[in-house]
């Protein structure tokens, strides 16, 4: 039997964790929040580590490490991707479950937040290895989530068939379906309408409300996106569907680029092809580094965190960064961002979508009643357009960042609902 540690090498510079904490703290400074609440919202409520032994297709054993973390609960269940990556560390799920918990608020969704991850590249295993992993992992965390308690979505590396199995692997060990155990599930099986596409979509909605205060045009703005999987390909398809020029793009094997524009719905289909956006027609090849960059009206990092730093933040040449991916600019990038005038769209609210429509799956779920499209998007676009409009508003009254404004609207409802609660006992 051998066991898989953690990857060597990884995305991560600075602790995670780390930087949640410290934002937390600044907001705190910022909005006069309380220390004491403060200290309270700083930790995690549950951290659940666990091994997950897997059968390989040659009969070896393999162990992967996975994580369960609930940062907070005052406002509802708590809700959070599972990320699937090699580089997965507990202070990493600690982080994008604190965060999940701040877009939840933002948003005012009833939930918490949460997140989950397991220590594996899944481009490693065959479909039946991820499969057995995927239900191995839900039965060793089974008593943690549930449709009230805790609900589960894809993230990085997992995606609507890895929903599925959870789903079923729930639902055997309680004896009947229980749709409301996760989100992100296929269409055949309670998914939602619009949720694929959803996180990019709020991603285009923030978007769309950030140009228009910019006075910028999304009808002919240069746009370079790094990451091309759901957040990052679907924000591209939409961003071109409203005229805008896909200059550069990039999955984790590096990115194709062409001033004059990408068409999009090539990429699609020469990722689907070959696996890869390299070799793409028209383009040349920009590695993930020289992508960000690159001159361009909007930059949008969806794929993994802390890509835009210390390193390169001074280099950065762009108006407008769209945080479709969590934390992928770091706080001293944040502050180098600011002070070169490039305004940037935090993730707790940029990439919001999602969760906003896992709410609405999970409302399906419950009610057994399904939406159609139009009623998703058009609902996305309220809440999303509402959580716009506050943070902006904030950011302007408060002179402060865009992301200062939105966790301190956020910390501030948690804030006011652990209070209205109490602390127990
Ligand atoms: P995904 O697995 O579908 O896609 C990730 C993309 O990033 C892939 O194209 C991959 O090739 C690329 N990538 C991986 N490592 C890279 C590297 N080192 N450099 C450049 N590219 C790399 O994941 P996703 O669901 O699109 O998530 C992307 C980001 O968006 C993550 O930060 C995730 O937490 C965030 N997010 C996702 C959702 C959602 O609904 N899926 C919601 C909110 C936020």
């Amino acid at each position: 039997m051998t066991t898989l540690q953690e990857a060597p090498v990884s995305h991560l510079r600075e602790n995670p964790f780390g930087i949640a904490q410290a934002q937390l703290r600044r907001v705190g400074d910022t909005f006069g929040i309380d220390d004491n609440l403060i200290n309270v919202l700083s930790r995690c409520k549950k951290a659940v580590e666990v091994s997950i032994p897997t059968q390989m297709d040659d009969g070896s054993t393999k162990v992967f490490a996975g994580y369960r973390v609930t940062h907070n609960i005052a406002r509802g269940p708590s809700k959070g991707g599972i990320r699937y990556h090699p580089d997965v560390t507990l202070d990493e799920v600690k982080a994008l479950a604190m965060w999940m918990t701040w877009k939840c608020a933002l948003a005012n969704i009833p939930f918490g937040g949460a997140k989950g991850g397991v220590v594996v590249d899944p481009k490693s295993l065959s479909r039946r290895e991820l499969e057995r992993m995927t239900r191995r992992f839900t039965s060793e965390i089974i008593n943690e989530i549930g449709p009230e308690k805790d609900i589960p979505a894809p993230d990085v590396g997992t995606d609507a068939r890895v929903m599925a199995w959870i789903f079923d692997t729930y639902s055997m060990n309680k004896g009947h379906s229980v749709l409301g155990v996760v989100t992100g599930k296929p269409l055949a099986i309670g998914g939602s309408l619009g949720r694929e596409e959803a996180t990019a979509r709020g991603a285009l909605y923030v978007l769309r409300g950030a140009a228009r205060k910019r006075e910028l045009s999304l009808n002919g703005a240069t746009v370079a996106i790094q990451g091309f999987g759901n957040v990052g390909s679907y924000l591209a398809r939409f961003v071109a569907q409203d005229g805008a020029t896909v200059v550069a793009m990039s999955d984790s094997g590096g990115g194709v680029h062409n001033p004059k524009g990408i068409d999009v719905e090539a990429a699609f289909a020469h990722k689907r092809e070959h696996g890869t956006l390299g070799g793409l027609r028209d383009t040349e090849p920009i590695s993930n580094d020289d992508l960000l960059l690159l001159e361009c009206d909007v930059l949008a990092p969806c794929a993994l965190e802390q890509v835009i730093n210390e390193s390169n933040a001074d280099r950065i040449k762009t108006k407008i960064v769209v945080e479709g991916a969590n934390g992928p600019v770091t706080p001293s990038a944040d502050e180098i961002l600011e002070q070169n005038g490039v305004l940037i769209l935090p993730d707790v609210l940029a990439n919001a979508g999602g969760v906003i429509v896992s709410y609405f799956e999970w409302v399906q779920g419950l009610q057994e009643y399904f939406w159609k499209e139009d009623e998703v998007n058009a609902k996305l676009n309220d809440i999303v357009t509402r959580a716009f409009n506050e943070t902006w508003a904030t950011y302007e009254t408060r002179q402060t960042s865009m992301r200062i404004a939105a966790y301190g609207l956020a910390v501030q409802r948690v804030a006011e609902a652990t209070v209205t609660r109490g602390i127990y006992p």
